[in-house]
């Protein structure tokens, strides 16, 4: 009997390994759990349910595989079904790890908990009024359900670290080009990244190892300057951790969310790191408005491509090509997509660009410039990954504005480019609270070692209280 819920993929790999169980059987497990609790979830746009000879696992539906429905979440992407495979898919597959099934997400990747699926939304494995957080909430979901024992996301403004914070997993957002975005359906470019969902951070090392690297088609990629390491250590010795004030004080972090961080800090202190106060003095502030004139813009420009005649979804026509586009994709995209068109259009169109999208981009340096100043003194940074436990369904879903709040977080050193983990650090009203550990560039490595000595030393339990007994 396997317990798909407390398998993760590192047990996984011993038991085919040690063929104590089959691919076959690996597989079988995870579609009775899927049969039993999909239904709740909503973890899955797809359901493939490959087996083979390593570790099954489950793409968010942006990576694009080959001869498998890639909808990105979009009613505007229905009925595509890829000729090629993305290089994370084609890396997966050549590691031998077969496909479960493409997750839910918020369309084309913008939101902050799976409710701007053109699909519905999928539920918080937790407690399934809630969210579990997005963009990627579906590979969450399905992650902390048992129904994948592990899966990839995509992070542009924090739709790894977020969800993986909201459903008590771990969830790296890798340093912008280490991971090809070749075959991934483009969201934000100059932010957009691929990473791992994951139960451990042994886990998520792994995966991390099996994606990254320099890939011949997207040339913002390049090689790794160390190995991946799997990481071992149980202590934090002579790690230097700093604390900004900005991203520990924000407006809106609640009052449990940040008790847990301070107990994990304090634990980290106990541990051997040391431990210091700095500051990100204007990232915070603006982080939010710079990111949400980059991305939209970038937006804008990405999905000029779905016009109804060569992908998905084409609206019925009498020949007129203007009107075949316009029907199309008022048809095909929902209001999310739709905002962050006009929103992008906008700022780039003629006589805005140097004020908008010009200005953003300093804004954007001057971001870089702040963390690279804390990075003087300081080996990580470290904050709460999310302002708020998983919320309830519905809660948000009204306001784009308090949607976007969910990010403040995360948002600053994506736009610096550089990789975040998350890793769960205790329950706040019963809902899991995440840390977030911020590391220079290609500084990967450092965040795995951390993060796995502080699991360790946190032992947080990675199953879903209400399904522990079921
Ligand atoms: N919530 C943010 C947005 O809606 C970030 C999403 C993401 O990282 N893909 O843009």
């Amino acid at each position: 009997m396997i317990d798909t819920l407390r398998l993760t993929a590192e047990d996984a790999a011993g038991l085919l390994e040690r063929k104590e169980v089959s691919g076959e059987e690996l597989t079988r497990a995870y579609m009775d759990a899927i049969d039993e609790r999909d239904g709740e979830l909503h973890a899955y746009l797809h359901v493939v349910g490959e087996s083979g000879t390593g570790v099954p696992i489950a793409h968010k539906d942006l990576v694009t595989t080959k001869g498998i429905p890639t909808t990105a979440g979009s009613r505007i992407l229905e009925g595509y079904i890829p000729v090629f495979d993305s290089t994370v898919a084609a890396r997966c597959k050549e590691a031998g790890l077969p496909i479960l099934g493409k997750t839910n997400m918020d369309e084309f990747a913008m939101g902050s908990s799976t409710e701007n699926s053109a699909y519905g939304p999928s539920h918080n494995p937790w407690d399934p009024d809630r969210v579990p957080g997005g963009s990627s909430g579906g590979s969450a979901a399905a992650v902390a359900g048992g129904l994948a024992p592990w899966a990839l996301g995509s992070d542009t403004g924090g739709s790894i670290k977020q969800p993986a914070s909201l459903c008590g997993l771990v969830g790296l957002r890798p340093t912008y080009g280490t991971v090809s975005r070749y075959g991934i359906v483009a969201f934000a470019s100059s932010l957009d990244q691929i990473g791992p969902i994951t139960k451990t951070v042994r886990d998520c090392a792994r995966l991390y190892e099996v994606i990254a690297g320099r890939d011949g088609c997207d040339s913002t990629t390049v090689d790794l300057p160390e190995p991946v390491q799997i990481p071992t250590a149980e202590d934090l010795q002579g790690i230097r951790i700093g604390i900004p004030k900005e991203l520990n004080e924000a407006e809106g972090i609640e009052p449990g969310v940040s008790e847990q961080v301070q107990k994990a800090i304090a634990l980290a202190e106990g541990l051997g790191a040391e431990v210091g106060e700095t500051t990100l003095p204007r990232s915070v502030d603006y982080g939010l408005a710079c990111y949400y004139l980059v991305a939209p813009a970038e937006a804008s420009s990405n999905l000029a491509r779905y016009d109804g005649v060569r992908y998905g979804h084409r609206a019925a026509g009498d020949g007129d090509l203007t009107a075949l586009y316009e029907r199309t994709r008022w048809e095909g995209f929902g209001a999310e997509p739709k905002r962050r068109i006009l929103i992008g259009t906008y700022a780039l169109s003629a006589g805005y660009y140097e004020a908008y999208y010009g200005q953003a981009q300093k804004v954007r340096t001057m971001i870089a410039q702040e963390h690279a100043a804390a990075f003087e003194q300081f080996d990580l940074l470290v904050s709460p990954t999310s302002p708020t436990v998983a919320f309830r369904i519905g809660e948000k879903a009204e306001n784009p504005l308090a949607m976007y709040l969910s990010d403040l977080l995360t948002i600053p050193s994506n736009m610096a480019g550089l990789p975040g983990l998350s890793i769960p650090c205790g329950l706040s009203e019963d809902l899991p609270v995440g840390l977030q550990l911020i590391g220079p560039q290609f500084s990967e490595n450092l965040l795995f070692r951390t993060g796995h000595a502080l699991e360790r030393a946190l032992g947080f339990d990675f199953v879903p209280e209400r399904l522990r007994h079921a």
